[in-house]
């Protein structure tokens, strides 16, 4: 089968491998593949520190790809021959004050309840793991289980391997869908003509909900949410693991890399498609972290960006066939677009099997116990109007979003 993907960040180069491993005549089109939101983001693979009291589908979701990353990276690593810097040693999740402390063990006792793997810390158990955590911090709770990789890592390792298995990435952007008798036929590049296909699959991350081209019935309804993040230049070791916790009201958290580098994050901004860095954030960001790790003021800063979460209204992805014959739709991953590839990659390159006449199925191929990913990512459950819902971040939940410093604040 001819398949395009449009959109280069993690999820449409993960399709697009588990596609072409599959056999599958697979061709990207992207202006720049790897530069959306995938370039900005932390990388954490952390669904039980970012479980939240109202999105237990989500959890279920993130537990499934969890546990396809170590295979997932492995394989990636080898047809590569580049390291995706993956990392299983938990998050630390941290708390300061009495109220704070009495919301974590709320949260801890939630986890519980869902039997997820979770181990309340003293203030001084939470030094003893993590050393550059600030004295005043009066105990945590240690999510083992979660892990976390470098996204740019990831995506310059997915391009690595598509160029080996002969995947086709054209560097220019798609204006419109070839359509023929109500079905989808190919994309129209920007530089003109048609590119054929049998299937298109839309990952064009928080761009994916104004696609020119495409009827407006179809397109999910996937906009865009700002985050600010801030990398740090490091000594390996400074941290052992992701380290978080709610400061002046916000989620903060730190993500040290193998090399050194500590990332801080993020901010959250309905601003649409603003990409620009501010003082506010920034400052916010530091200013946060440090009350965390107050060490942090004394490394380099090495970089600083914003990126387009694409967002949704129930803050799930969008992940399947649409109502267009042809067009499979794999978006909407908001915060956890690197944290639920794998699963996406796997089931969208599943889909493309079926024929087009085929129900969908309930449960996603792969790992047994997994969620019915068909059912909860449905691109239909759309089809009545756009649904209002929470606009949550990589804090989760439960937890306050970070919002920026005003005058950003919305
Ligand atoms: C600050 C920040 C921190 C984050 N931290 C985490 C985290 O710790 N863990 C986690 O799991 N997730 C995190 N995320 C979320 C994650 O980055 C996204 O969910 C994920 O990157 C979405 O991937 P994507 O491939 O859908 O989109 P993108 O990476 O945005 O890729 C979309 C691609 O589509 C291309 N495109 C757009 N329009 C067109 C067109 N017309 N034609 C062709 N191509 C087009 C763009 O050039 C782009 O390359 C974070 C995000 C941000 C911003």
């Amino acid at each position: 089968m001819n398949v395009v993907v449009v959109g280069g960040g993690v999820v449409g180069l993960s399709v697009a491998w588990r596609a072409a491993r599959r056999g599958h005549t697979v061709t990207v089109v992207d202006p720049a593949p790897g530069s959306g939101a995938s370039h900005a983001a932390a990388g954490m693979l952390a669904p039980v520190s970012e479980v939240t009291y109202t999105e237990e589908p989500l959890l279920r979701l993130g537990l499934a790809s969890l546990a396809r990353w170590p295979a997932f990276a492995a394989e990636l690593s080898r047809e590569a021959g580049q390291d995706v810097d993956y990392r299983a040693h938990g998050t630390l999740d941290v708390a300061f004050g009495a109220d704070d402390l009495a919301a974590l063990g709320e949260m801890a006792d939630f986890m519980e309840k869902l039997a997820l793997p979770v181990e309340r810390l003293t203030g001084r158990e939470c030094r003893r793991a993590e050393p550059m955590l600030a004295p005043s911090v009066r105990g945590g709770v240690l999510a083992a289980g979660d892990a976390w990789v470098d996204p740019r890592r990831v995506s310059a390792a997915l391009l690595a391997a598509l160029e080996a298995r002969g995947v086709t990435v054209v560097a220019d952007r798609v204006t419109g869908l070839a359509v023929e008798g109500g079905a989808v036929r190919g994309v129209r590049p920007a530089r003109g003509g048609t590119i054929g296909a049998d299937r298109v699959v839309l990952a064009a991350g928080a761009w994916s909900g104004s696609l020119e081209g495409v009827p407006p019935e179809v397109l999910p309804p996937v906009r865009p949410v700002k985050g600010q993040i801030m990398r740090l230049r490091g000594a390996p070791g400074f941290l052992g693991r992701c380290v978080r916790g709610v400061v002046h009201g916000s989620s903060a958290y730190l993500v040290p890399r193998g090399d050194g580098e500590i990332v801080l994050g993020a901010t959250q901004e309905e601003m649409g498609f603003d990409t620009r860095v501010t003082a506010g954030g920034l400052w916010e960001l530091l200013r946060d972290a440090r009350e965390l790790v107050p060490g942090i003021t004394e490394l380099e800063v090495a970089d600083v960006r914003a990126g387009l979460r694409p967002g949704t209204p129930d803050n799930l992805p969008v992940i399947g066939r649409s109502a267009m014959e042809g067009l499979l739709l794999a978006t909407g991953h908001h915060r956890g677009g690197v944290l639920l590839s794998p699963l996406t990659a796997d089931f969208v390159a599943a889909e493309l099997d079926r024929s087009p006449a085929d129900p969908v199925p309930d449960h996603s191929p792969g790992l047994p116990g997994d969620p019915p990913v068909g059912e909860i990512c449905s691109p239909l459950r759309f089809r009545h109007g756009r649904q209002a819902g929470a606009h949550m971040d990589e804090g989760g939940a439960g937890r306050p979003a970070r919002q920026a410093a005003a005058p950003e604040t919305r």
